[in-house]
């Protein structure tokens, strides 16, 4: 089976340029002016966009939480991400205190294999670091093609592991040729304020935003980056969302220290004014919590800087049935919002049509960046000959309206409800098949790949 996309205007992370791509079997065999039209299948693409499938590296489709699962399982989430042009996704597995990775990987593996639309991979969350783990970080590296390993230095009793565990893990991930990536944020000091607020009767939503002030975000992110400037570990933190962390980072690198960082699309565009809503605040209860205006300047700034590498969205869908669990008290609110098909279309629309960004750099951090740095890259991430051909065809000018109605997410709220888009997601391939067309997805489940990745080169 062959595709050929006539006329379209090619961008990447470097290039900008009007050619033709000819696609056979699953990747792109070539790339040039007036290319023959001998292929099974041409598409016209004159005057779209043209870019690499996104990668969402921060998801968390079918994820056991605080009693319930998260809305999108991995059918209805894969094939959400791909009517938003995200070609693929990396989740999160999350072992259990007390058992090992593999029983953890397993367990995910029973929800994921067999029923994904696009493509996928795992981050390994490490919860319980020991004798035993250390021992299977090699293997997850080498066989299982999971390259990265993730922290939490929030929720304790649970998923945090203490700064003991942390060193001895970033020894073992830095032998190995991984990663670490962190949630940073300092447990103790949420606790204590939660449970504060809490004994006060102060149980809006409101108070979960206040519960997570930027220092306990700040703080943890510095010491997140001076145990992997220690260690020598490569470090990736997740969902960064505020001035303070970033500053942790730009002090980082002035001891040309190596370390990444992800935003989510939520911490560019919303801010916390949304927590004064009462209840209906409820829709924008994550963790870390949306921030302030300045925050959000403050990472579009460090986006154009290089800081800030990635723009992943966090995806932890709850109906909203599940999270009226908190109704009566914000801790008991399910951590979570849906945007795994609105990323790439907020992003342009909010960052290339209003001038905050490039092109060249929209594609970067939607895609190309996560590819290199959670090694994919040149199969993932490119446009270019023996990549694969995970295609977005996009149109610039084409308006539409976000809502809870139109979009595909198993989700009854939006958390961008009537927002106004410019640009919009028109065709998508995912290795050489036509996975969206005209607003219908052509791919069934069982359809998307378990991407296994290589080690980590700790330079993008
Ligand atoms: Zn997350």
């Amino acid at each position: 089976m062959s595709v050929l996309i006539k006329n379209g205007r090619i961008i990447t992370a470097a290039d900008d340029y009007i050619a033709d791509i000819l696609i056979e079997g699953e990747s792109i065999s070539a790339i040039g002016k007036n290319l023959a039209g001998k292929a099974d299948s041409i598409i016209d693409a004159s005057g779209k966009l043209i870019f690499p499938g996104g990668i969402d590296p921060h998801v968390h489709l079918d994820m056991p939480f605080m009693g319930t699962f998260s809305s999108d399982s991995y059918e209805t989430g894969t094939r959400a991400a791909l009517y938003g042009g995200t070609t693929m996704v990396i989740d999160f597995v999350l072992q259990t205190q007390g058992k090992s990775l593999q029983h953890a990987l397993n367990d995910w593996r029973s929800r994921s294999d067999n029923n994904c639309v696009g493509d996928y991979s795992f981050h390994m969350a490490v919860t319980d670091f020991n004798e035993d783990t250390k021992k299977e970080i090699k293997h997850f590296i080498e066989e299982e093609g999971i390259v990265s390993f993730k922290t939490f230095m929030a929720y304790k009793g649970a998923l945090m592991i203490d700064d003991r565990q942390m060193i001895g893990l970033m020894e073992e991930v830095k032998k190995c040729g991984g990663l670490i990536n962190v949630h940073a944020t300092n447990g103790d000091m949420i606790d204590y304020l939660v449970a504060k607020h809490r004994s006060e009767g102060k149980l809006s939503p409101l108070y979960h935003y206040l519960s997570q002030p930027e220092i306990t975000e700040a703080e943890a992110s510095e010491r997140f980056v001076d145990m992997a400037s220690y260690t020598g570990c490569p470090g990736y933190i997740v969902h960064l969302t505020c001035e303070g962390a970033l500053n942790a980072v730009r002090n980082a690198t002035k001891r040309n220290q190596k370390m990444f960082v992800e935003t989510c699309i939520q911490y560019l565009l919303l801010d916390a004014s949304l927590y004064e809503k009462d209840f209906e605040g409820a829709k924008w209860v994550m963790s870390p919590p949306l921030r302030e205006k300045k925050d959000q300047a403050s990472l579009w700034a460090g986006i154009n800087q290089g800081l800030v590498q990635v723009v992943a969205t966090d995806h932890c869908p709850f109906k909203w049935e599940q999270k009226l669990m908190g109704k009566n008290d914000f801790s008991k609110i399910p951590n979570g919002h849906p945007a795994i098909e609105n990323r790439m279309e907020l992003l342009y629309s909010e960052g290339v049509a209003k001038g905050k960004i490039t092109l060249n750099k929209y594609v970067e951090v939607s895609s190309t960046n996560a590819a290199k740095i959670f090694g994919m890259y040149p199969r993932k991430g490119t446009i270019a000959p023996g990549s694969d051909a995970d295609i977005v065809i996009f149109d610039p000018n084409e308006k539409h309206v976000l809502s809870a109605a139109a979009h595909h997410m198993n989700v009854d709220y939006s958390g961008y409800e009537g927002w106004e888009v410019t640009g919009k997601v028109k065709t998508v391939l995912l290795r050489g098949k036509l996975v969206i067309d005209n607003d219908k997805c052509l791919a069934e489940k069982g359809y998307g790949q378990f991407i296994k990745r290589k080690k980590v080169s700790q330079i993008i």
